[in-house]
């Protein structure tokens, strides 16, 4: 017996229930096609929203900044770290947003893995959507508060829970995503919000889905609903829609300064690099130039939906360009998925543990860099594939 042999046998644990997730290299830049293990298919699968991943505004001025300081910022942000392209960076982030200030983490995990700890601790509570992504809640285990999850999207769950609870702790936070990964629904966040201002419990929200989505060319959740200088918190990331690396934190200025002293991914772990900063800056110029991208974004993701509805595919209670295709169980969504690569369409099979048992299903991910012609061979994969497995 070797101390690793439970290892081993974990791993064929989940290669026998099918669950063993063997991950697809992409040989080619992010964009309406790749190229997937050596062969060219169209792109379903990623968060490139905006089509920035590879975007000549911004692989130039990430060329340019290497050029000019540098590759690595060389110490965390409190030390020596802090570079005049990461001060930049959030001041154009927080004009962006209309909000008193932002910060910037290497990532949107581990924005909320700094800023829930740095907000709450051992004696409060964290009223917390049970459909919360991973990071929001590996950052509210880490801080130490009792999670009372309410259940999603329900308002009268949350108001519940905070009625039987609240008096029990120091204080309290409420956190929610703002579009949810999974069905592409988004959070109540006015309703929200209305239970935040009554109970006087901070608000935070994580707008990884609706950053360079949501609201006016793409300011996000808070800007979409109109609800500018209520909700405390708004976490986001550069990954997705901005195209590149990085997390955001933009809210009152108050906030933002504690963050700087408590966030601990910021004060014990380095910056994103010189070209990261500098593209992600290329991607606030364009987002703030022209709502575009963000248009295109829309018309594609309601024509490709409309278009799936009219096959007789079920869509769920998406809202947002994530379009998941409902199947059922898990083996016909691998079993679809593995159809549709074979005939040139990359799109992933979601099943349990991801979602729940028996919603099993394939998730398009929308994006502004595909062309109509893409989205129609698009369809035509989905119409072909349904028929041969009997979906419609
Ligand atoms: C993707 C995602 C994150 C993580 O963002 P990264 O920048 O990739 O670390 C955090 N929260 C939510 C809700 C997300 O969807």
């Amino acid at each position: 017996m070797s101390k690793t042999d439970w290892i081993q046998q974990e791993i064929e644990a989940l290669q026998n229930a099918g669950l063993y997730n063997r991950i697809r290299t992409i040989g080619s830049p992010q964009g309406a096609w790749l190229v997937v293990d050596g062969k060219k298919v169209l792109n379903f699968c990623s968060n490139n929203y905006l089509g920035l991943a590879n975007h000549p505004a911004l692989v130039a001025a990430a060329k340019k900044a290497l050029d000019e300081m540098g590759v690595g910022p060389a110490a965390v942000r409190s030390i020596a770290g802090t570079m005049t392209l990461h001060v930049e960076l959030e001041k154009r982030l927080a004009q962006f947003k209309g909000v008193e200030a932002a910060i910037t983490f290497q990532s949107g995990f581990t924005a909320n893995l700094a800023t829930i700890p740095a907000l709450v601790g051992k004696e409060d509570v964290i009223f917390s959507d049970r459909l919360n992504h991973a990071s929001i809640i590996d950052g509210a285990r880490l801080s130490g508060a009792k999670i009372i999850p309410y259940e999603h999207n329900d308002v009268k769950s949350l108001e519940e829970q905070i009625n039987v609870n609240l008096s029990q702790y120091r204080r309290a936070l409420i956190v929610t995503d703002g579009v949810f990964s999974m069905d592409g629904d988004i959070a109540p966040l006015p309703d929200i919000y209305e239970v935040a201002k009554k109970y006087d419990i901070l608000l935070m929200v994580d707008d990884a889905h609706g950053e360079g989505v949501l609201g006016k060319g793409g300011r996000g959740i808070v800007d979409h609903f109109g609800l500018h200088g209520k909700v405390d918190v708004e976490v986001g990331t550069m990954s997705k829609a901005f195209g590149v690396v990085g997390g955001i934190v933009a809210g009152k200025a108050v906030i933002i300064d504690w963050l700087r002293q408590r966030g601990r991914p910021f004060l014990f772990s380095s910056a994103v690099t010189v070209p990261d900063a500098a593209a992600c800056l290329a991607a606030v110029d364009l987002l703030e130039d022209s709502t575009q991208l963000v248009d295109k974004l829309w018309e594609n993701a309601k024509y490709f939906k409309a278009e799936m509805k009219a096959l007789g595919f079920n869509t769920g209670v998406t809202e947002t360009p994530i379009t998941p295709v409902m199947l059922g169980e898990a083996p016909l969504a691998q079993q679809f998925s593995r159809e549709l690569f074979d005939a040139g369409v990359f799109a992933m099979a979601l099943g349990f543990p991801t979602v729940p048992q028996g919603k099993a299903r394939i998730r398009v991910m929308i994006s502004a860099a595909h062309a109509k012609d893409d989205l129609d061979q698009g369809l035509e994969a989905f119409k072909n594939v349904g028929k041969k497995l009997g979906v419609i």
